[in-house]
């Protein structure tokens, strides 16, 4: 039985004589009490270990904070593609007031026309 836990157990590096099941957050070396550097954030062989974490942590904020900033312009893009669309609709119905009477009539006949075979087509 005691041999069974013995083998499960990693033994710290610095100290081969030291059974240890706590394990460095970052590089995942075994690490013993004495050579625990507990943290905020967890526990650490080492500062270099800790400094690390510290960094991809940071590096996460950065890339959350990047994907914030990104949001909005999308929004914009979507806002503005939308205005524009209405824009090129408003643009063509002033047009369509400019045109020649006997063109409108043309352009609502073959219009009512086109409708009407839409409509036929979803009887
Ligand atoms: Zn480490
Ligand atoms: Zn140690």
């Amino acid at each position: 039985m005691a041999r069974k836990m013995e083998q499960r157990l990693s033994y710290c590096l610095a100290h081969q004589d030291r059974p240890t099941d706590t394990r460095c957050a970052a590089c995942l070396k075994p690490i013993c009490e004495e050579c625990t550097l507990t943290t905020e954030v967890g526990k650490f062989c080492g500062n270099e270990c800790y400094e690390k974490r510290l960094q991809s942590n940071e590096r996460i904020k950065v890339l959350k904070e990047e994907e914030e900033r990104d949001r909005i312009p999308r929004m914009m893009r979507m806002l503005t593609g939308w205005a524009l669309k209405i824009l090129v609709l408003v643009a063509l119905y002033f047009v369509f007031q400019t045109l020649p009477v006997a063109w409108k009539a043309w352009l609502t006949k073959s219009f009512k026309g086109l409708w009407k075979t839409v409509k036929s087509a979803f009887k």
